[in-house]
């Protein structure tokens, strides 16, 4: 059984650590851990979580894409772990859009960001694959990414202006119903 890990916040240490490569994906504590990310993660409502924000400072992503009330326009994916990932290339096209974090409640920004990356990762049996996200998932691919390296979205706003609060973020999307923002 998955257990419900602890999140921690902006202000601790691990969340500006940079995470350790991952030697043996067999390795039992490993495959705890992301069994207790991905519950984690879904118990939260989140779309990803990173190794470091559950106080792990590994290379370990997951990527739990699905409609939730924090993002109603997530595409609908397997929870997937990526293990050791790196990005192998992306596209010259950006994209502003918003983000938030389950290590900073409360605050949402609009974050731009690569519309398409490819990615080769470990899988959690330890085969290697390289992918090709896109939008949304390419967004919540980076966003993790940025967590194995000690950054938050926060770090990546072009201005303090795209950021705002949840409570007035529900209003602003509420207003902006169906535009890309
Ligand atoms: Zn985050």
């Amino acid at each position: 059984m998955a257990n419900l890990r602890e999140i921690y916040q902006l202000g601790s240490d691990v969340i500006r650590s940079v995470a350790a490569k991952v030697e043996d994906v067999h390795d039992v504590e490993i495959q705890t851990l992301i069994d207790d990310m991905i519950f984690t993660c879904k118990a939260s409502k989140g779309v990803g979580i990173a190794a470091p924000q559950v106080n792990c400072a590994q290379a370990i992503v997951i990527i739990a894409s699905e409609p939730s009330e924090r993002y109603p326009n997530a595409p609908t994916m397997e929870p997937t772990a990526l293990i050791n990932p790196k990005i192998l290339s992306h596209s010259h096209k950006i994209i502003k859009d918003w983000e938030g974090c389950l290590s900073l409640p409360g605050i949402r920004a609009q974050v731009p960001r690569y519309s398409e990356v490819e990615v080769l990762y470990t899988d959690r049996d330890g085969e290697e694959h390289t992918v090709i996200y896109s939008d949304f998932v390419a967004r919540v691919f980076q966003h993790e990414f940025d967590h194995l390296m000690g950054k938050v979205f926060i770090d990546r706003v072009e201005s303090t202006y795209d950021v705002v609060m949840e409570k007035e973020y529900q209003r602003i999307i509420g207003k902006t119903k169906g535009e890309k923002v």
